[in-house]
């Protein structure tokens, strides 16, 4: 048994993925864990609104705010945050069982819930944090607007947002440039093999 064992540490890896709204977080989440298939993602518990084609426990738990205070007031987030008007958390128990079983896990959640997370870890946790980064602010807004979800003004919004979320890039371990899909994954996939080795 190693020392982290014996700590009763967690032995999964935590990897945080953040990204302005409209950089493709999900769909390189959803692409990471098509090719690991041990790998889980976390499902977040969120005030908002369900989107078209979003599914309850597969992409968020979507709960009032009264059952959101309710389980911040219990305890029961690891991390939460307000974006966009809504609240956001991600759910403890879950991460943590995941972790002391040994699975690698991801979080897609913004700069907020990455900071709180680093901070409440045991600091022998295994965490590693990726910042996505659209190509230009230009083919962020064609992103949103060709996603088709959010009004003109909502689109303004999430595109001033995500100018103040790029200058926190800097607190991650690494900045991914998402200009192609297939090679957002490959290096991400790089590092995390990378750290895995070194901790090895
Ligand atoms: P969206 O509403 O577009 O799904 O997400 C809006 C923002 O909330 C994104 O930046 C997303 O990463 C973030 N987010 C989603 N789930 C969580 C969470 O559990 N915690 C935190 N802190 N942010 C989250």
């Amino acid at each position: 048994m190693g020392p982290q064992e014996a700590a009763g540490a967690p032995k999964g890896l935590l990897i945080i993925l953040s990204a302005p709204s409209g950089c493709g977080k999900t769909t390189i989440a959803d692409r990471l864990l098509k090719r690991h298939r041990e790998w889980v993602r976390s499902v977040s518990v969120t005030t908002r609104p369900a989107r078209a084609g979003e599914k309850e426990a597969k992409d968020y738990y979507f709960v009032t705010p009264r059952k959101f205070q309710e389980m911040r007031s219990q305890r029961e987030l690891l991390e939460s945050a307000g974006v966009f008007n809504f609240f956001y958390g991600t759910p403890k128990s879950f991460v943590l069982e995941k972790l002391r079983a040994g699975k690698n896990i991801i979080l897609a959640i913004d700069v907020q819930g990455a900071r709180q997370i680093k901070k409440a870890l045991d600091k022998n946790a295994a965490i590693v944090t990726f910042f996505i980064l659209p190509p230009s602010v230009r083919v962020l807004r064609e992103r949103l607007e060709g996603r088709n979800t959010e009004s003109p003004a909502e689109i303004q919004r999430r595109i001033e947002l995500a100018q103040e979320e790029i200058k926190e890039a800097g607190f991650y371990d690494h900045t991914v440039m998402n200009q192609n899909l297939e090679q957002t994954v490959l290096k991400i996939e790089e590092h995390i093999e990378k750290f895995l080795k070194e901790r090895s």
